[in-house]
């Protein structure tokens, strides 16, 4: 008996070693698949702006008022903005002078550290990134906003399915009930994440739309609820009056949502993303931000002045149009994909620059 007992136990243990090794494995792979993923999709932000950065410090220049105009040319043009770009280049000024660090690799360097500084992370980051819930107040739901085209649809089929994949129990709602293809994406899309989807017909009330769905989710013991909206901001009254009559109608089931607010903006749309963040934030308690279609476009450098100047966390980003193309926003990973350490070249930085005057202008 004994014997067996602790073979089995020897079995077990080893057996669980083997998984959770199997399972660490797994988890550092996906990690590296993630980061490559990001680091690929920025490839074009880096071109349109580190590279530029480093070209123009590559030269073995001195830090003098004419290159901290050409650096802030640089950065102004990488849709990072005036406001974020002063305090980008007030704080290089400052510590190229008091640190006594002036040399091309060492100003890259505070400029790549003062822009991670700049990328605040949200304090529920650790949550947001093991999709994990706050048990004492379940359901959890996010209402999604954000103008039409942004990637609205597409984040919430990335969502519902990555918090399906954490184990919870997940309901979709339809309340942009405005156009009348929206239903048939929405369900294309908790087709694919396996859940179940709420909704009615075209030009339904929102609100009962979203009555419905918290209903279903507390007879179903969902623990998370995702709502979809019509993404429109022509008419500013009538928005608030929408999202304010959902959030609560809402209230009457669930009295502690919607706990999330995501707002939905387009990295492609550069500076204009901001603007729209200063719109829907006048009408709406924004929790955080989601920023799509990083992937493939050169205004990436947006996400630095929406995390530093909206003062509402950046929750996730979306680097794709597939169901596994959302990331959490963690600013050390972001800095890291964006100046990619093998880009730096720190090492051998002046053997690069010093002796080669032929270093392209671009
Ligand atoms: P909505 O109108 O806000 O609901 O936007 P949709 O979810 O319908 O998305 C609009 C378009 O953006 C679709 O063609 C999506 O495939 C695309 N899209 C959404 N997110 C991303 C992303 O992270 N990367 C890329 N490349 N495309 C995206
Ligand atoms: P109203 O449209 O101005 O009357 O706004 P309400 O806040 O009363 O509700 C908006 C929608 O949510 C309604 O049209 C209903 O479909 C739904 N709703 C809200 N409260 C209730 C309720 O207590 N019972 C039911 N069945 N539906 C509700
Ligand atoms: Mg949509």
């Amino acid at each position: 008996m004994g014997f067996f007992n602790k073979i089995k136990d020897k079995v077990s243990s080893v057996t669980s070693s083997a998984k959770n090794a199997i399972t660490t494995a797994v988890e550092k792979s996906t990690e590296v698949f993630k980061f490559t993923k990001l680091k690929e999709g920025l490839t074009k932000t880096r071109t349109s702006f580190v590279d530029k950065i480093q070209t123009a410090l590559g030269v073995g220049r001195k830090v003098d008022q004419a290159l901290l105009d050409e650096i802030e040319e640089i950065l102004i043009t990488a849709d990072i903005g005036v406001d974020t770009t002063d305090k980008i280049i007030t704080a290089l000024k400052e510590r190229v002078r008091a640190e006594k660090r002036d040399k091309g690799e060492e100003v890259f360097e505070i400029i790549r550290e003062e822009i991670e500084k700049l990328l605040i992370m949200s304090p529920s980051a650790k949550n947001d990134a093991t999709y994990s819930v706050n048990p004492d107040s379940i359901p959890h739901v996010i209402m999604v906003i954000g103008v039409n085209g942004v990637g609205k649809t597409t984040t919430i089929g990335k969502l519902a399915f990555n918090y399906r994949q954490a184990g919870h129990n997940v309901i979709i709602g339809a309340a942009d009930t405005f156009r009348a293809a929206a239903n048939e994406q929405l369900e294309i899309w908790a087709e694919r994440a396996g859940v179940p989807i709420i909704q009615q017909k075209t030009g339904a009330d929102p609100a009962a739309v979203t009555f419905d769905t918290l209903n279903s989710a507390k007879a179903k013991n969902a623990d998370v609820v995702i709502i979809d909206t019509a993404g429109r901001l022509h008419n500013k009254g009538n928005l608030m009056a929408e999202l304010e009559k959902m959030s609560r109608v809402m209230k009457k089931v669930v009295p502690d949502a919607p706990q999330d607010v995501f707002l939905v903006l387009d990295a492609t749309t550069g500076q204009n993303a901001i603007q729209q963040a200063k719109e829907f934030l006048k009408v709406a308690n924004i929790t955080g931000i989601v920023l799509t279609k990083l992937d493939g476009t050169a205004k990436g450098g947006v996400v630095i002045p929406i995390a530093c100047e909206l003062q509402i966390p950046v929750r996730y980003i979306g680097v794709g149009e597939k169901i596994d193309d959302l990331q959490p926003f963690l600013p050390k990973d972001f800095v890291e994909a964006l100046f990619g350490k093998e880009q730096v070249a720190a090492s051998n930085y002046d053997e690069d620059f010093e002796s080669d005057d032929t270093t392209s202008e671009d």
